[in-house]
């Protein structure tokens, strides 16, 4: 088992982009899944040091994927840290008795994240093995131009979300729209976003409640999103191919 290998498990593009883009350039030999599903899958044949994982994901959700890989022994010994978007407590605490061994909250330092990472592996580890830590490969600022992925994200965005208004009085489909608003408020958070991802997550609760009697609630929530989406886009110039 390598030290410096990673799988990361993140249901969002952007996030899972980002965080593997920094893992990457740290050195970090890294593997990728969306779902715990997938993650158990690339376990088969990939033993990582270090499991990443998002506490929100479809399916079998990050905490039951840390109780699965900590009741085995054959994984038990990977270091398992959650991601997760709210600074909860209770978060926290359902993490830690999960099994996981850390615990950070999203959005990351990008500058800082691999030195945090290898925090966690050297606290595991015995000093000796992990003499080439830090500090020198990735001393300069970490630069990661996030302008082509904000753009795609505001322009999808607005058009998913202006699909989604108008789809309110003929096929509105709450599961569809929900994992979208739990994506956006991911996504947005992480790019900086703060209205967005504030406005995401409101609509990704609200739907989470599926009252009839809150669908006027969603539309004006919706309609919300789409302003905002379409301010962003303002902001951020014309659109790259
Ligand atoms: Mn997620």
């Amino acid at each position: 088992m390598s030290n410096k290998s990673v799988l990361i498990v993140e249901d969002t593009p952007i996030n899972l982009k980002m965080v593997r883009v920094i893992m990457q350039r740290a050195g970090f030999d890294v593997r990728t899944a969306t779902s715990a599903e997938e993650a158990l899958e690339v376990l088969r044949h990939f033993r990582p040091r270090v499991v990443l994982t998002d506490i929100q994901l479809p399916g079998i959700d990050g905490l039951a994927l840390t109780k699965h890989l900590k009741s085995s022994p054959d994984t038990r010994d990977i270091i398992v840290l959650a991601l997760t978007a709210f600074a909860m407590k209770s978060d926290k605490q359902r993490a830690l008795e999960a099994g996981c061994d850390g615990y950070i909250t999203k959005p990351i330092d990008t500058r800082t994240f691999p030195d945090l990472i290898r925090q966690f592996i050297g606290a595991t580890d015995d000093a000796a093995s992990i003499s080439e830590s830090a500090s020198t490969r990735d001393a300069a600022p970490f630069d990661f131009s996030l302008d082509n992925l904000k753009q795609s994200f505001i322009a999808n965005g607005m058009q998913q979300s202006e699909r989604f208004v108008n789809s309110l009085n003929t096929d509105f489909n709450y599961a569809e729209v929900q994992s979208e608003a739990h994506r956006w408020a991911g996504a947005a958070g992480q790019i900086g976003y703060v209205e967005i991802a504030e406005c995401a997550r409101q609509l990704e609760a609200l739907l989470h409640q599926r009252g009839t009697d809150s669908l006027t609630l969603v539309r004006k929530t919706l309609m919300r999103l789409v302003q905002l989406f379409s301010g962003a886009r303002e902001a951020a110039g014309p659109v790259r191919p």
